[in-house]
């Protein structure tokens, strides 16, 4: 067994070649060597997708897992799709951002407080990772959350990733049942670690263009987040 990484760069390196799910290893490769029309000159990132931001965050996004061409193309979370386009300029309003467009990886982006992983890191077709890929995945998860020792926060972005640091929390022995977790858009809850959970839909295009998720909704779950951090421990 390989000794565990000692930081949040060591991490990503593993987690850029992993391999542990020929499913998705497969379909990213394919969608980097078809490509999209529009993005035709552009070489595809194709591999998993390494988490992004500051390691001292105390607010962590937990989100569910790249868009084919999205972060499987750029290489960085939520970065060149309808999702990162929606998600930047809230971080960037929010004060965790320093800049409010996100389309390249090597933009000059910096996060100051805050990090973004997913529950899977390479990119499922039509956006749904299997069971057994999560379970897969969530090794590197347990890894992040280790390394990441002044969170305070997650934010859960839709049920699956709630329901995945849910798990993480059952496998490292901080909670014995889900029962009273539910996931619903603004839900708050507490860890018996003190770790805070708070729950937002996804900012998919599905749930944006139909305004089920809207700017200013999105807007207060990163002002809560921050304020929550403020508060510490309960
Ligand atoms: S989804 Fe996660 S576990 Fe599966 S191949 Fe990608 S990085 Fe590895």
């Amino acid at each position: 067994m390989p000794s565990a990484p000692a930081t949040l760069n060591d991490l990503n390196a593993r987690i850029i070649v992993c391999e542990r799910c020929p499913r998705l290893r497969a379909y990213c490769a394919e969608v980097a060597r078809v490509r999209r029309r529009q993005y035709i000159d552009q070489e595809y990132w194709g591999r998993p997708v390494p988490s992004f931001g500051d390691p001292k965050a105390r607010v962590l996004i937990l989100g569910l897992a790249p868009g084919a061409h999205g972060s499987n193309r750029t290489g960085r979370p939520f970065t060149g799709d309808g999702s990162g386009n929606f998600l930047y300029p809230v971080l960037y309003e929010a004060g965790f951002a320093s800049q409010p467009s996100a389309v390249p990886r090597n933009d000059g982006m910096k996060l100051t407080d805050i990090y973004i992983t997913a529950v899977a890191r390479c990119a499922p077709p039509a956006n749904k990772p299997t069971p057994e890929e999560l379970r897969n995945c969530a090794p590197w998860l347990d890894e992040e959350l280790r390394l990441l020792r002044n969170l305070r926060v997650v934010v859960c972005l839709g049920k699956i990733a709630f329901d995945g640091l849910l798990a993480h929390a059952q496998r490292t022995g901080q909670l014995q049942s889900r029962s009273g977790f539910v996931f619903s858009h603004g839900a708050e809850y507490t860890l018996p670690s003190g770790l805070r959970i708070l729950a937002s839909y996804h900012p998919s295009l599905q749930n944006t263009n139909t305004g089920k998720l809207t700017r200013p909704m999105f807007l207060a779950i990163f002002l809560r987040a921050r304020q929550l951090a403020d508060l510490g421990h309960p």
